[in-house]
């Protein structure tokens, strides 16, 4: 018998967003409820002011709200101060962070307008410098953070672990009566090495409101518990990345799959995927994932979302996949002009579908959608508009018809003159 009573609905969305100390870099706020910040890396040689200033601008035309950069020696320091000027002049005014390793409390002592021109310094407590000379290093960099009122990522990464503070563990573990396996030593390593170097931080005098945290493992699982561990024991703000993610779809599903578990969690910041680019491939293709991420999570939105059916034995021809395929890229494309004249439009939702199976239903349930005719069925394609069909397009000119027509939505929804409209 059928009960009267629908049973407790399951509750859909991520957990509370966990609350962390808010950060300002250099006018983005991370942390503090504040949306999930996108950030990137450049791969060029910062010494190369020109080669670095170009691809900053297309990480920040990409719609990257932070953009760090190698400060490897001297001559990328002294490039530092340029490249920022000439992104200015650009019109770009992206904050850059400074990626140090082992000589970065020289390169920020020698070169102060390096100093100055960053908004943010990312230390790794591995190799900030080692025996005695780690926290006199470590105290160097992080008072001029204090003296030029800069905030400091603290990133622990397993590749690079402070491997004074995991012999130590690893000693502990060993005489314990109950020892638990190497690899959740080395995760707590992870943690402590961050939570500890934050701590020294704040002892310096850096306030939290400054301090950034990560703790990046290559292996999703791990990357997932030591991040769990970090948000249960702190609430710094934290930068969430799947370090050394790979190429290609491997390394887009990785941290999807990592950084989506941790965000529904309530866990994260600010986030960066760190794909490795095919030789000679886009370095924004990072920031794109990075935003389909938060966006295909509900958390933000950036572009106008296209959902497309993968197609079966029901479409046998190419139109479908031509005209999904080729609505996606004129809505990118499109998208930094119609920033400027839509508000709101990446909030639009598009349905390309394949045929009357779920065609007309998906397409009632996006803004606008098309059906197109699958194998054996009459040769038109039903438009849906806000779930109400208005038009029956037909013959080879159907693409060019629904581009028109999601022109004229976009117009009617979010132009100038729908005040007038609504
Ligand atoms: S909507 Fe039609 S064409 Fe697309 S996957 Fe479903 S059955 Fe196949």
């Amino acid at each position: 018998m059928t009960s009267p009573c629908l049973p407790e609905p399951v509750a859909a969305g991520p957990a509370e967003r966990r609350r962390t100390v808010p950060v300002d870099i250099g006018g983005v706020v991370v942390g503090g409820g504040a949306p999930v910040v996108v950030q990137s890396m450049t791969n060029t040689d910062t010494a190369d002011i020109d080669g670095t200033v170009a691809q900053v601008a297309a990480l920040a035309r990409a719609g990257s709200e932070i953009v760090r950069i190698t400060v490897d020696r001297d001559e990328a320091a002294a490039a530092v101060p340029h490249i920022r000027e000439k992104l200015l002049k650009r019109g770009v005014d992206v904050p850059l962070v400074g990626d140090f390793h082992y000589i970065g409390h020289k390169l920020l002592a020698d070169h102060p307008a390096c100093a100055e021109a960053l908004a943010k310094y990312r230390i790794n407590p591995g190799n900030v410098g080692f025996k005695d000379k780690k926290d006199r290093q470590f105290t160097a960099i992080v008072e001029m953070a204090i003296r030029h009122g800069k905030a400091v990522r603290i990133g622990a990464n397993w590749g690079s672990l402070d491997q004074e503070l995991l012999t130590h563990l690893m000693d502990i573990n060993a005489a314990s009566p109950r020892p638990i396996d190497a690899r959740a030593v080395t995760r707590e390593a992870m943690v402590q090495s961050a939570l500890l170097s934050a701590e020294r931080a704040v002892e310096i005098g850096l306030p939290q409101n400054r301090i950034v945290l990560s703790a990046k493992v290559s292996a999703v699982q791990d990357l997932i518990a030591v991040y769990r561990m970090l948000a249960a024991r702190s609430d710094f703000a934290l930068h969430l990345g799947l370090t050394e993610a790979g190429m290609g779809s491997k390394g887009i599903v990785a941290s999807s799959a990592a950084l989506g578990i941790l965000l529904q969690d309530g866990i994260g910041d600010t986030i960066r995927v760190s794909l490795t680019p095919e030789p000679g491939g886009d370095r924004t293709l990072e920031v794109k994932v990075a935003q389909e991420i938060l966006q295909t999570m509900g958390f933000r939105t950036f572009v106008p979302l296209v959902a497309a059916c993968p197609g079966c034995g029901r479409t046998t021809s190419t139109v479908f996949q031509e005209l999904a395929r080729d609505i996606q890229s004129w809505i990118v494309t499109s998208m930094p002009e119609w920033k400027t004249r839509y508000a709101g439009v990446e909030t639009l939702n598009v349905a390309v579908m394949g045929c009357i199976v779920n065609g007309p239903g998906e397409s009632k349930h996006a803004d606008i959608g098309i059906s197109l005719p699958g194998t054996g069925e009459a040769p038109s394609a039903p438009v849906f508009v806000d779930g109400k069909k208005v038009a029956t397009l037909r013959g080879p000119g159907i693409a060019a018809e629904f581009k028109t027509m999601v022109a004229d939505y976009i117009e009617t929804r979010y132009g100038a003159g729908r005040s007038a409209a609504e």
